[in-house]
């Protein structure tokens, strides 16, 4: 965000019924050196979460081979317009933004189908990167989460995302050139936000495609939580066939499926990215968030036949009167009115309780609970130490 005094005004007037506490950490931008890691992936089903959680979302694909549009089923017969208008004529972003299933997600892409356009597009990016940040600017008036998908690499429409979002995200898949990869993206970022005020910070790098079953994934995961510490998010995004099929399908995993293992995982996703930004938010010297075992060093090795299990956690996260998890509470807000109505308790209400979610985040799975008690009005088989990704937990894509 370089121009943040253009939306004070937008801001304060509508600062009590905004989803987040604030107005600098509602731009992400999904960058990684690797294509194929989930950056997509993780774009349209965060999006979609967001969307699902009150939140009016919009997910911008820069890549120019418009994965993110295609994932939603759109293609060049659906869209009219996209990126290249935006850059070249000026229009907003919210004039080029395509309605998906979801009321409250949107899709602008960079709409360029042929070699010619692809071409065109990509020097429009290079040399239009300010009116890319200043398009972003603007939507923020009428977006209130935006996750701008990039494509693999250091090019030009990565640099433009970082200038324009206030935070980044990194998917890493869990294998060794992953971390190799890892390090140099993070050098390029470093270096290039210096020469660049306003370039978002590391919002937090997560894992995916992770395969409990592997010794690797272990390993890998272990040592990028040794050397990233608390960068490195808890929730992990596993593999799994429903997220690959969403292509397919056109529509966001956790809409078609959301009891999968994947859906769940970006569920969780999500309530962490919000409850991060909330305890930052509120408490800027605050201590650095307490540390969690990482996936590696908490998850014994898997015996044949049976599941991997969680580590049984502290006390408060078995009793039957232990704080609400943090999805559990998110998920009163939502029933509170979703969009904040401060009134109604809503994300204002969730600020004055900041330290009941606090206590609850020692609880790391969020949405397990809620499905489990949908489906069975009880405590599922979560006080029983299970990892409750369900059936699909094994599925691997080949
Ligand atoms: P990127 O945008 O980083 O290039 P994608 O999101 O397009 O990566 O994912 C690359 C491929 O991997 C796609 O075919 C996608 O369906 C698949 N995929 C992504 N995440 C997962 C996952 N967690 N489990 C299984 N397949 C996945
Ligand atoms: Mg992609």
């Amino acid at each position: 965000m370089l121009n943040p005094s253009a939306h004070d005004d937008a801001a304060s007037a509508t600062a009590a019924v905004r989803p987040w506490d604030d107005d600098a950490s509602r731009v992400l931008a999904l960058v990684s050196q690797k294509g194929g890691v989930g950056k997509t992936t993780s774009t349209v089903n965060l999006g979609a979460c967001f969307a699902l959680n009150g939140h009016r979302v919009l997910v911008i694909g820069t890549d120019p081979q418009c994965g993110l549009s295609r994932s939603l089923g759109l293609g060049p017969q659906q869209l009219r317009g996209g990126l290249r208008e935006v850059l070249q004529a000026g229009l907003p972003l919210a004039d080029v933004a395509h309605a998906t299933v979801l009321p409250g997600l949107q899709v602008v892409s960079s709409d360029a189908w042929t070699m010619s356009e692809e071409e065109q597009y990509k020097s429009l990016m290079a040399g239009q990167a300010r009116a890319f940040v200043a398009a972003v600017d603007d939507a923020r008036a009428s977006f209130d989460t935006i996750l701008i998908d990039c494509p693999p690499g250091f090019g030009p429409e990565t640099r433009a995302a970082l200038l324009a979002a206030d935070g980044f995200l990194v998917p890493v898949q869990a294998e060794e050139l992953s971390r190799d990869s890892l390090a140099r993206l993070l050098d390029h970022v470093r270096d290039f936000s210096a020469a660049a005020a306003g370039a978002a910070a590391l919002a937090g790098l997560f894992l995916t495609m992770t395969d409990h079953r592997t010794r690797m994934s272990r390993r890998v995961a272990a040592l990028l939580g040794d050397e990233y510490g608390d960068s490195l998010l808890e929730t992990t995004i596993p593999r799994n066939t429903r997220l690959s099929e969403m292509a397919v399908d056109g529509r966001p995993t956790v809409i078609f499926d959301r009891r999968s293992s994947g859906s769940r995982a970006y569920f969780d996703l999500m309530d962490e990215i919000l409850v991060r930004r909330l305890r930052r938010g509120r408490s800027p010297a605050a201590p650095a968030p307490r540390a969690v075992p990482r996936i590696a060093a908490a998850v014994p090795e898997p015996v044949a036949d049976e599941p991997p299990r969680r580590p049984a956690l502290q006390s408060a996260a078995g009793g039957a009167d232990r704080p609400r998890s943090p999805a559990r509470l998110l998920d009163d807000l939502r029933r509170d009115g979703g969009r904040g109505d401060a009134a109604a308790g809503g994300f204002a209400g969730l600020l004055d309780r900041e330290d009941e979610i606090l206590e609850a985040s020692t609880d790391l799975v969020s949405l397990d609970d809620l499905l489990e008690e949908e489906e069975h009005g009880a405590r599922g088989r979560r006080d029983e130490g299970d990892w409750g990704y369900g059936d699909d937990y094994y599925e691997t894509v080949n």
